[in-house]
């Protein structure tokens, strides 16, 4: 497409790269002896975000759920690649997107190398590269009966304002207010994956709820889990509205959260605490991983609490 318009609105200088945007390909030299963790996240207008929302928003949070896989990895982020359609070439929305795009890139090392330009669909497709060190990679499959499971932040925010915005959670504009940035601005939780290598025996992301993702580590892991509703981490004003059962929901079975869940043994409680405060972000406990297979979540009672949602599923809705 418009090489002025790649060159006006992505294209900066890559020190980190050899070469960067302008040639067929983009040159890179990863740092001797690390491996390279690469992985790639599409946005569809209409599925992941609305005509209306906020350009730069919407270049935020593209950038940002790239990153929260390279976080749930371990990896320390080094470089992106753009792929973009869009309807036409609308320069106001472009610069904007771009703001957003590239302070989320700042703030993590991340260096725009290449990417494609097309007319369509809007349509966003972002591949980030990070480095880790051979054999510190936070996978999946590494839980083992008798690890905590732990989650960082709070969980269900993000799910609660979609909610709202759907109509289906009657909230308080003053209640909505505090948790819309969750959905529009997630924070990738880059420092704290870095801080748990060697530490964590497995680690997701919370993309599309608690329980799908966490599901994933135990069937990678060959393991269940049992978890206390009652210690999972959620924002005051979505504790107001857990009689409703969307909102119990959400906070369970909620999408957009993207903070970390992990699992570690026991004996490493307090150096997980100082690796979450090193990463400047909470950590909670909020349950175990077990030998025998099946996810049972238990309310305050001791009972297992009934669930039918386990997380949001992108071919049901
Ligand atoms: P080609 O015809 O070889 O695919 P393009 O004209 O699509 O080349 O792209 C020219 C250069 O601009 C390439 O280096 C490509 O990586 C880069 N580029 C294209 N679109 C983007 C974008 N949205 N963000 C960053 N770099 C881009
Ligand atoms: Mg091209």
């Amino acid at each position: 497409m418009e090489f002025s318009l790649i060159a006006k609105h992505f294209t900066r200088a890559t020190p980190g790269a050899v070469l960067g945007v302008g040639d067929d390909c983009a040159l890179l030299a990863p740092t001797p002896g690390m491996q390279l963790a690469v992985s790639s996240d599409m946005l569809l207008e209409g599925r992941h975000f609305s005509p209306q929302d906020s350009p730069a928003g919407i270049g935020h949070k593209s950038l940002a759920v790239n990153l929260s896989d390279l976080a749930a990895m371990g990896a320390t982020p080094r470089w992106a690649t753009l792929a973009i359609a869009l309807p036409e070439e609308n320069d106001a929305w472009l610069t904007a997107f771009a703001r957003g795009f590239f302070r989320m890139a700042d703030q993590h090392g991340i260096e725009l190398i290449g990417g494609d330009t097309t007319r369509g669909a809007l349509t966003l497709s972002i591949t980030v590269m990070g480095e880790i060190p051979p054999g510190q990679a936070l996978r999946r499959d590494g839980a083992q009966a008798g690890d905590d499971i732990w989650v960082s932040g709070v969980l269900g925010s993000a799910a609660m304002a979609l909610a709202y915005r759907q109509g289906r959670l009657f909230m308080e504009q003053i209640d909505a207010a505090k948790v819309l940035p969750a959905l529009y601005l997630p924070t990738p939780r880059v420092a704290l994956g870095i801080a748990l290598r060697g530490l964590a025996h497995s680690a997701i992301d919370i993309s599309d709820g608690l329980l799908a993702d966490l599901g994933h580590i135990l069937e990678r892991s060959g393991k269940g889990a049992q978890l206390a509703f009652d210690a999972l981490p959620t924002l005051p004003v979505v504790q107001t509205y857990l009689h409703e059962t969307v909102a119990r929901e959400c906070v369970l079975a909620g999408g957009d959260d993207y903070e970390l869940c992990f699992t570690a043994p026991a004996d490493r409680r307090e150096a997980i605490l100082a690796a979450a405060a090193s990463a400047d972000v909470s950590v909670s406990r909020i349950g175990q991983i077990t030998a025998e297979p099946g996810l049972t979540v238990l309310a305050a009672d001791g009972q297992p609490l009934p669930y039918d949602k386990t997380g949001y599923d992108h071919f049901a809705a």
